[in-house]
Order: structure tokens, then C-alpha cells, then sequence
């Protein structure tokens, strides 16, 4: 099979796709595996790929066609102009919390001493990674409850010569964390399972643990890091959330029941509000 053949099989069986994100995809998987650039494939539609290679490029598009994330079989995601790896044990990084990330920058500017961070679940390490990159006064940990997760933090940390700390730490427990922080950030799971129809098909790859909240308790790891902010952070500190807009109304809720009200909200680029922050005076 030569690549104007495999373009035209990948283009019929992605059918969902647009060509010019079918031809996209079958180019970003040539490059990665098999080191052929862009131009190359341009100018050589004759080029024959060996058995091997068909064999690894047709299960790719099997996989493709059942929406699995080109990132996953990629092991790569693009984040704040970082290159992350990420593997089904970690929630993709998405485009909302890069906006996440740069709010607390931005707010961050202008300090000249330093800041201690937590990020809560943190999955592939994104938030803190960025963070800690991003501002060199920020001392950043990131915990996690999945150890699967914290291995792929131990890679990103290396691949992106990072100094954030990670280690387990399962925050429904309320064990006692011996350390302070002036930030928490968090971007924990806050999906429910009857919005399963509503969201995207490729989420079904992801790890149920990084996405969906207890059905029965949808707010419980805002509830959990609202409490260990009332030990953990310290005075004039802030705590940023993402979160999710259809919850609106019971966030405002559990902040007026924990006497919290310096709270911004902020919509994300897609017009929903996505964000909050909350500033502590005392
Ligand atoms: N933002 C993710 C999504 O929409 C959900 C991530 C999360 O639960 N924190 O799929």
C-alpha cells in the first residue's frame, strides 16, 4: 500500500472526520511513527510503506474510527506550548484548564517572593508542571490518589525538566498534610454519569476516576478541598477551581455555608463559566 492509497482508505473509514482532519491525523501518526515529515509525505504519494508499518497505521485507524484519542495512541498532548506524555492512566489535558493555568499566572505577575502551590489531582502533572514553570516563584507540589497518574507526573517532571513535587494523596481521606500552601488548584472530577450521553465519545477512553464525581455527592471534592483549605492555606491565600457550569447554584451554595465570599467566577473560551476563584482575607 502506498501513501496516496492509505490517504484515500484512512479518508473512507473515517467518515466522521472532515478530510482535512482525516489527512491531519494520518500525518501526525506518519510523523510519529514512522519519522516521515509532512513534506516528505507531500511529495512522495507513491511511497511504500512496509507490512510492519500498514499493520501498525491500519490498527491506528481501526482505533480512530471508534474514537479513540489520537493523543493517547500518540502518547502526546500539547499543553501551554509543553509537550506532555499521556497514556489512558491520566485524563487528556484540555484547552479550558490551559485558561485555568494562565488565570493563576496572570494574577501572579507582578510577586517577588515566593509561593507555595498545590495542585489537587493532578493527573498528568499539567497544572503544576505549567505553574511551576511558568513562574519561579511558585513551589509547587501536585497530588494525586491514582499511582498510575503519578507515574505519568514522574515522566512529564523529567521530560520537562520540572522541580514540582508529586506524591499520593487521596483528599476525600482528610488525612493530615503537614504543609501550607498560599495556592490550591484543583481541576478534580466533576462529571456526572447522566451527562454521559451529552459528552464526547473519546471521553470513554479516559479513566472514570479523573472524570466522573460520586453521583451521589457531585461536589464532594470541592467540599474536601474547601476543608483542608481551612487547615492548609494560609491567610490572604486563594484557591482556583475548574468547574462544572451546570452546577452553578450548588457551588454558590456550599460557598455561602463556609462563609466564603470573595469568589470570581470566569467563563471559559467557550462562553461557560468554567472557573472560580476564591480569595481568603483572614
Ligand atoms: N473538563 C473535562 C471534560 O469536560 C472533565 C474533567 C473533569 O472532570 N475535571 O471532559
Amino acid at each position: 500500500m502506498n501513501l496516496i492509497e492509505l490517504r484515500n482508505l484512512y479518508r473512507i473509514t473515517l467518515n466522521d472526520f472532515s478530510i482535512r482532519e482525516s489527512d491531519y491525523h494520518l500525518n501526525i501518526l506518519l510523523n510519529e511513527y514512522f519519522n516521515l515529515d509532512f513534506t516528505f509525505i507531500n511529495i512522495n504519494p507513491a511511497h511504500k510503506l512496509e507490512e510492519s508499518q500498514i499493520n501498525k497505521i491500519l490498527k491506528s485507524l481501526d482505533k480512530l474510527k471508534n474514537n479513540y484519542p489520537i493523543d493517547y495512541l500518540i502518547n502526546k498532548k500539547l499543553f501551554l506550548d509543553n509537550e506532555f506524555y499521556v497514556n489512558e492512566d491520566v485524563l487528556i489535558p484540555r484547552p479550558e484548564t490551559e485558561e485555568l493555568v494562565n488565570w493563576i499566572l496572570e494574577d501572579n505577575r507582578e510577586i517577588k517572593d515566593k509561593k507555595r502551590v498545590i495542585d489537587i489531582a493532578t493527573g498528568s502533572g499539567c497544572i503544576a508542571i505549567s505553574l511551576s514553570l511558568y513562574n519561579k516563584y511558585f513551589e509547587t507540589v501536585g497530588v494525586d490518589i491514582s499511582r498510575k497518574a503519578l507515574d505519568v507526573c514522574k515522566i512529564n517532571k523529567k521530560r520537562i525538566s520540572s522541580k514540582v513535587n508529586f506524591s499520593e494523596y487521596d483528599i476525600r481521606e482528610e488525612k493530615i498534610f503537614s504543609e501550607k500552601f498560599d495556592i490550591i488548584v484543583s481541576n478534580p472530577p466533576y462529571l456526572t454519569l447522566n451527562e454521559i450521553l451529552t459528552i464526547g465519545d473519546n471521553v470513554k477512553f479516559e479513566p472514570k476516576i479523573a472524570l466522573f464525581a460520586p453521583s451521589e455527592d457531585p461536589l464532594l471534592y470541592y467540599k474536601k478541598i474547601i476543608n483542608f483549605s481551612k487547615i492548609n492555606l494560609n491567610k490572604k491565600g486563594y484557591i482556583y477551581f475548574e468547574i462544572n457550569p451546570l452546577y452553578i447554584r450548588e457551588i454558590n451554595q456550599i460557598l455561602a455555608e463556609n462563609n466564603l465570599n470573595d469568589v470570581n467566577f470566569k467563563d471559559d473560551f467557550r462562553g461557560k463559566k468554567r472557573f472560580l476563584k476564591i480569595t481568603l482575607n483572614e
